[in-house]
């Protein structure tokens, strides 16, 4: 393809704005889509994504659109992820293109996430053409949206194109300001091939999919390529691109964005930001930005009944072979049996695969509270030499004599609020150990920046924020490093015993509250015995918190006076059919459900 003919571009949104419909309808304008296919999202292709309105991996399509001046352009549209969670493989997808369409809900305005995505895309010199949909709306306001898109963003948005992605107003308005201003990409044919990895995915027919933006150079099948950081080799065996079906093409030369097959099996070979080059004559420098993505979240995930354990494993494994950004390793726990403890790239991250266990492999699981990792920094003793370790699991948590420092992830926060919520917003981000560093108004609305601990965000921060802004507060976040923290274990025993499915890692001075809380909590959730049970919560040796469930007055049977031994006989029989579901703590019998419940709340 001449490359003055090709428009690389993503589309920037807020979730909702309406990038999946816009998306469609370009699609639809330039005939890669009859109207009945358009009845279904076709960029959002999994249960969730679409449920939950959000991109999760990144695809992309090629349109062919003969503009106003006659001549046929190629266009290559990439839907970038929508969530925090997948800010790599975003940045990868920006890399791709020389622009973007920014979609503004003509009712909504701009939305703090939006404003994160607009400044990455910037960084990466892309041209932006703002769109103003849904301008059918009777809320709409699409001048008072103009304003804040130039005010805000500080880009001209004189020229904005209006749309309503919903009924096809000003589709072609669209294409056509693609062609007009975002520019052509460069690139030398004759040097040597320099392509970047934007995205992988396993097709059940086709094995590992690769999509790829040509930097430099040609990708042809028969070609041996190699992959510069994961320093593997393969040989090309399709060339392509999604319409959004597959169409097999002769080359991707540079600038274009199209797939390449090479008879991967695991997309764990596949990493996205790598380079591709050839075996021969290969380039011998990277493209820049290559970053290897690191789980932060981790959980442990246990079947709820023990007998489909091996399904579990099996269910993840298969997960895995699309994920590679998800890891997991099995698991005992006393409480729960066994299970797997996995990383996530984030909160969002790791409900989806949960999600996607229990609905599609129809798995009953229960999942264990959500930590971070810690590193930690341990002195000698007489046995072991000093060393560093890095900790995913709270019941892993080494001997305290030895620890010499504990850091913890700590991340930037950008919060974007209406005025009213501000205060209720500040105290929760007091609450979580957060230094506000920047506080900004724009027109009724504020932009508050804090630095927080991961530890403290992966406890049901999101959900606080949503529930005491209404859900009008939205949130990004972006990794600063690690921070020594005063980090504790607290364990809790019952009836004297640790427990060890409800051990976490807190910060002293949180200690103490959650402690309590998790005692109050489990004082209802155990049932009464013959006897007394104490429910502690403990740091080291020392009790920090401390609750006791009085001893069961009566024998169960007492009620049937000793006369009717068919019906006593009935009771205890359901008594031991109970006991099937319990596990014992010493000589205490705690049922599955309150592990599950205590977990459940955080
Ligand atoms: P995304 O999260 O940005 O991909 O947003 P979607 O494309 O999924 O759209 C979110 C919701 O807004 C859906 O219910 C769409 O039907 C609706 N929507 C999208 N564009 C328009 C529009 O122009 N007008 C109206 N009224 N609704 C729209
Ligand atoms: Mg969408």
């Amino acid at each position: 393809t001449d490359m003055s003919l090709i428009r690389n571009f993503s589309i920037i949104a807020h979730i909702d704005h309406g990038k999946s419909t816009l998306a469609d309808r370009l699609i639809q304008e330039t005939g890669g889509l009859t109207e009945r296919e358009m009845s279904e999202q076709v960029l959002d292709n999994m249960d969730i994504e679409r449920e939950r309105g959000i991109t999760i991996k990144a695809q992309t399509v090629r349109l062919n659109y003969t503009a106003k001046d006659g001549r046929t352009y190629e266009l290559n549209l990439m839907d970038t992820p929508g969530h925090v969670d997948f800010a790599y493989e975003v940045s990868r997808s920006l890399a791709a293109c020389e622009g973007a369409l920014l979609v503004v809900d003509a009712a909504q305005g701009v939305e703090a996430q939006t404003l994160a995505n607009v400044y990455q895309s910037i960084e990466h010199d892309h041209e932006i053409v703002p769109v103003i949909n849904k301008i059918d709306l009777p809320a709409a306001e699409p001048e008072k949206v103009r304003a804040e898109i130039e005010d805000i963003i500080g880009i001209d948005a004189s020229d904005a194109v209006l749309t309503s992605a919903k009924s096809g107003i000003g589709i072609k308005d669209v294409l056509e300001a693609i062609v007009a201003k975002i520019p052509p990409p460069k690139g030398d044919r004759n040097a040597p091939l320099k392509a970047m990895l934007v995205d992988s995915w396993y097709d059940q027919y086709l094995g590992v999919v690769i999509l790829v933006r040509v930097m430099q150079g040609v990708i042809t099948k028969g070609l041996n390529i190699t992959f510069m950081q994961g320093g593997t080799n393969h040989l090309v065996d399709r060339v392509g691109c999604m319409r959004p079906k597959l169409e097999l093409l002769p080359e991707l030369g540079p600038g274009e964005i199209g797939i390449i097959t090479a008879q991967i099996k695991e997309v764990e070979q596949a990493r996205v930001g790598d380079t591709i080059t050839t075996v021969k004559n290969g380039a011998s420098e990277a493209l820049p930005g290559y970053k290897e993505v690191q789980p932060v979240v981790f959980c442990g995930l246990f079947p709820v009944d023990a007998a489909d354990f091996e399904k579990l494993r099996e269910s993840i494994s298969r997960l895995r072979l699309n994920d590679a950004s998800f890891t997991f390793e099995m698991e005992t726990s006393a409480a729960l049996g066994f299970g797997f403890r996995c990383g996530f790239l984030g909160l969002l991250h790791l409900e989806i695969i949960q999600e996607r266990l229990t609905r599609e492999y129809d798995l009953d699981l229960i999942t264990t509270a959500p930590s971070v990792f810690y590193r930690i920094q341990l002195r000698a003793s007489k046995t072991d030499p000093a060393e560093e370790i890095m900790l995913h699991n709270p019941a892993d948590y080494p001997d305290p004599s030895r620890i010499e420092k504990i850091e913890e992830p700590w991340i930037k926060a950008t919060i974007y609020t209406p005025d009213e919520y501000l205060g209720s917003i500040l105290k929760l981000c007091q609450d979580r150990r957060g230094i506000q560093t920047d506080l900004t108004y724009v027109g009724g609305r504020a932009q508050v920046s804090y630095e927080l601990p991961l530890n403290e965000v992966v406890f049901d921060f999101y959900d606080r924020l949503k529930s005491i802004s209404r859900g009008y507060a939205s949130f990004d976040y972006e990794q600063i490093g690690l921070r020594e923290g005063d980090l504790v274990k607290m364990s809790i025993l019952v009836n004297g015993d640790p427990v060890d499915a409800l051990s976490m890692i807190v910060h002293r001075g949180v200690a103490e509250a959650r402690g309590r809380h998790m005692c109050e909590r489990l004082k209802d959730l155990i049932p009464r015995h013959l006897f007394k049970i104490p429910v502690q919560a403990a740091i080291g040796g020392k009790v920090i918190a401390r609750e006791t469930i009085a001893a069961m007055r009566k024998d169960v049977t007492a009620k049937c006076y000793g006369g009717d031994i068919s019906r006593k006989k009935k009771l205890l029989e359901k008594q031991k059919k109970g006991k099937a579901k319990m596990r014992e703590y010493g000589n205490v019998s705690i049922p599955q459900e309150a592990f599950i419940a205590a977990l459940r709340m955080g």
